[in-house]
């Protein structure tokens, strides 16, 4: 077992049983990409069994705080059949979750999400590359599933000198998948939608979302950067009979309307605008329309802190451009998936915004995502959705 030593007073973060170590902490050792090292402070004492990456900046990444543990594949085993028996106490009411969050379910740079009978998994660290194999053959013992989708195609692979891969496992067949969320049938692609096929973190909100139109009796609904159409089917199942779905992508819009199709409703109370969500809303402004809800699910702006106030002006764009186009009374949920911004700079942000709009909201709910994609006490890196339900007064 090759070892590898950190620098005095580098131990800090392992010693809070945070799994990350950065190349800058390493005062010597190397191995082999995703290779299993003891990591120890400059006296020998143990501090993780760890993969080591040598390209990443995040040089290690630790499976365990235990010197009794071994990483092996029974090791795999059980933490595999962890969190899935911690999502099935969930009693999630739907068919589409998310099975394994990375470091938060002590398995870093390993997503997994589960569509109906199809898994689709993501590697995103030289760590659970290396054990792909028993990774893959776990996952379908301990959750039952009939196939296994790769959507190893993250860019962030690059950074741990790992090539894209794509494609099935175990199984084959149709990579179109339909899954069932709060009763509502949605279809998912797990080879050609984002991420690995669409955005489960969002499933409470969307909820929420309808809740709220149904409780206002909301009729006229904008759902910004909407791509499937989730809060749109939300907003019809609420009642809304005047929803217009933005995005900038047309193979999107496109099954946001099947979706509308899929799920009975009137398709005359649905329209899709395939344009630029910031110019669409300056539009709309310039034309006095006016809204009772919105949606702002913008892609992620601020990948890292580094981004953060270029971010920020963008965040505070369409949040104001947003304002300014519902009725007083009206909703707003608007939301921000960027690591880079807390929960804190988040609502000064939109504060910001309201102040140039000229409003004040009551702030309805604040949310984040759902307690399958957890964040942990240890891992707080694990939740980066962050959202405000508005009442605009
Ligand atoms: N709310 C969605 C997820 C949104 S993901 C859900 O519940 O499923 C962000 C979406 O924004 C993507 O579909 C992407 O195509 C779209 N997008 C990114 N930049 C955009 C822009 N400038 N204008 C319009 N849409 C954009």
């Amino acid at each position: 077992m090759k070892v590898i030593t950190l620098h005095d007073g580098r131990d800090r973060s392992l010693l809070r049983r945070h799994p990350w170590v950065f190349e800058s902490s390493i005062a010597n050792g190397r191995a082999d990409s995703g290779e299993t090292v003891r990591v120890q402070a400059r006296d020998g004492r143990f501090l993780a069994w760890a993969a080591y990456s040598p390209a990443s900046m995040i040089r290690l990444r630790a499976w365990s705080f235990v010197e009794a543990e071994r990483i092996d594949d029974a090791f795999f085993a059980r933490r595999i059949a962890r969190a899935i028996a911690a999502r099935a106490a969930l009693q999630i009411d739907s068919d589409g979750l998310r099975l394994i969050h990375g470091e938060a379910d002590g398995l870093p740079g390993l997503v997994v999400d589960r569509y109906g009978d199809t898994l689709c998994a993501q590697i995103t660290s030289a760590a659970a590359e290396r054990w792909k194999g028993v990774i893959a053959t776990e996952l379908l013992e301990a959750s039952g599933a009939a196939r296994l989708y790769e959507r190893s195609d993250a860019s962030v692979r690059g950074l741990e000198g790992l090539p894209a891969r794509t494609g099935w496992i175990a199984g084959d067949g149709d990579t179109q998948v339909t899954i069932r969320e709060h009763g509502w049938r949605l279809n998912v692609d797990v080879a050609t939608g984002h991420k690995t096929g669409f955005y489960l973190d969002q499933r409470d909100n969307r909820r929420s979302f309808k809740e709220t139109v149904r409780q206002f009796g909301f009729k006229r609904v904008l759902n910004c950067f909407c791509y499937t159409g989730g809060f749109s089917i939300a907003a019809l199942a609420g009642g809304a009979t005047d929803v217009t779905s933005v995005d900038s992508s047309g193979s999107a819009l496109a099954l946001a309307d099947a979706h509308v199709a899929l799920n009975g409703f009137d398709p005359a109370h649905h329209r899709t605008l395939d344009a630029d969500v910031n110019r669409t809303l300056r539009e709309m402004v310039d034309r006095g329309e006016r809204f009772d809800a919105i949606v702002l699910d913008p892609p992620k702006f601020a990948p890292s802190a580094a981004h953060a106030e270029r971010a920020a002006r963008a965040y505070k764009d369409i949040n104001r451009l947003a304002f300014g186009l519902l009725r007083p009374g009206g909703a707003l949920f608007t939301f921000s998936c960027s690591g880079g911004i807390g929960p804190e700079l988040f609502h000064k942000i939109v504060a910001g915004a309201g102040i140039d709009a000229g409003i004040d909201a009551a702030i309805l709910q604040r949310l984040q995502e759902p307690a399958d994609h957890p964040g942990t006490l240890l891992f707080p890196e694990g939740q980066y959705l962050k959202g405000l339900a508005l009442l605009v007064r």
